[in-house]
């Protein structure tokens, strides 16, 4: 028996354990003192109403003989995933639902699609980035090649002409950074990964949260990009299903690789290894795409989006150097005076008792950053920056 050695290859993922300690230890020493938390990724609103009834609904008819329902297909109830192939209209993308596979949440897709990859592909990662990424593709051997995010392009990179990766991760709008690519930047990428042969992995993630109509929320409102992308997404911000889990993944049957239809063998892999998402869920998940769903959800991502505006206006008015926290819950600065992303955590924690996450901890361009995030209560947030401004 062998083990997979590439796991030995992770490094200790301490980051949120050590934000924990740090936070710990500064609650025994100061245990008067109301912590902040600006550094949470998770969601704090409850579900709207329309998706609890349709759960409600949902339990009830699993409770009754005529309308109990057992395995459902592993992609996905054709409702749900014409209900997504509907929300992609409204963007201007028509897709079939035999494209859209129902999942679990983003999390397990993006790691779940590589299976279906050969651990020869090498694989081009912004740096700083969602660190599922990284991990996924160590597990697997691949070979990683970075791209620089950086303060002077906006933590948006381009193509590398002098690296030909077979599979790129591009994640917009970004976590940690907040950054949203422009259509021009995408069209970059697509036409990059089309010239390489190469297939992107577009997190969208954070879709809902952009505003500016002028930027693209999903990959496919670009020319070509059916042919080069695969596309995961999550109810997980949009609707409040951290808890809940649910989300999707869009494989266009352009996609081809190999003389072989990348679609067919998404389907393959997960009819094998995936027994699909619990039918309460889905009708809750069917419900965000209704009219009255997408304003319930808008209007709890128009409160969160407001937190992130008066986050990212009190840093800049500071001189904080900020991108992020317009078109996405993120709002990522500049540590001020030299300091490293810890030596930042500490000084923040220590001076204003408010906790935020070291940009470090997301890669090695990360240091010297911070991610700040709106997912909290307004009266915190209104709290933190009064307290950021008498610092
Ligand atoms: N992608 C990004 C960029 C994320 O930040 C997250 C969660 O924080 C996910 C995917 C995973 O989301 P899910 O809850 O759908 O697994």
């Amino acid at each position: 028996m062998k083990i997979n050695q590439n796991y030995l290859d992770l490094k200790e993922s301490y980051l949120f354990s050590l934000v924990a300690k740090k936070v710990r230890e500064y609650k025994e020493q100061h245990p008067e003192r109301e912590i902040i938390r600006l550094g949470i990724g998770d969601v704090t609103l409850p579900l709207v109403p329309v998706v609890v009834e349709a759960m409600q609904r949902a339990v009830l008819e699993m409770g009754v003989r005529e309308t109990f329902r057992g395995y459902g297909e592993e992609q996905g109830y054709a409702f749900l995933r014409q209900a997504v192939c509907g929300y992609y209209a409204q963007k201007g993308v028509q897709l079939s639902d035999s494209e859209v596979f129902i999942s679990d949440g983003a999390k397990s897709d993006l790691g779940n699609i590589l299976d279906i990859f050969s651990t020869d592909n090498t694989v081009l990662i912004p740096d700083p980035v969602y660190p599922v990424y990284v991990d996924t593709n160590i597990m697997a051997g691949r070979k990683i090649i970075y791209v620089n995010g950086t303060a002077e392009n906006g933590f948006l990179p381009l193509p590398d002409e002098t690296i030909k990766p077979d599979i790129i991760y591009l994640c917009s709008p970004n976590n940690p950074t907040g950054a949203v690519y422009n259509s021009a930047q995408l069209e970059s990428w697509v036409a990059y990964a089309l010239e390489h042969e190469a297939v992107i992995l577009f997190d969208s993630a954070y879709e809902a949260f952009v505003q500016d109509q002028s930027l693209p929320t999903s990959i496919y409102q670009i020319p070509g990009a059916k042919e080069c992308a695969i596309e995961f997404c999550s109810l997980s911000k949009t609707a409040g299903f951290t808890g809940v889990r649910c989300g999707y993944t869009v494989v266009p049957h352009e996609l081809v690789r190999n003389q072989t239809a990348i679609n067919k063998l998404w389907l393959r892999r997960q009819t094998t290894k995936f027994n699909g998402v619990s039918y309460i869920v889905q009708r809750g998940a069917e419900a965000v795409f209704s009219a009255e769903g997408l304003k319930q959800i808008r209007a709890n991502i128009a409160y969160y989006l407001e937190n992130a505006r008066l986050i990212a206006e009190t840093l800049k008015d500071l001189g904080f150097w900020v991108v992020g926290g317009e078109n996405s819950p993120y709002i990522w600065l500049k540590c001020p005076d030299g300091m490293n992303s810890w030596q930042f955590f500490d000084y923040l924690l220590a001076k204003a008792g408010i906790v935020g996450t070291p940009g470090a901890g997301f890669g090695a361009n990360g240091e010297g950053f911070f991610r700040l995030s709106a997912f909290g209560d307004r009266n915190d947030v209104l709290e933190a920056l009064a307290r950021l401004r008498s610092l």
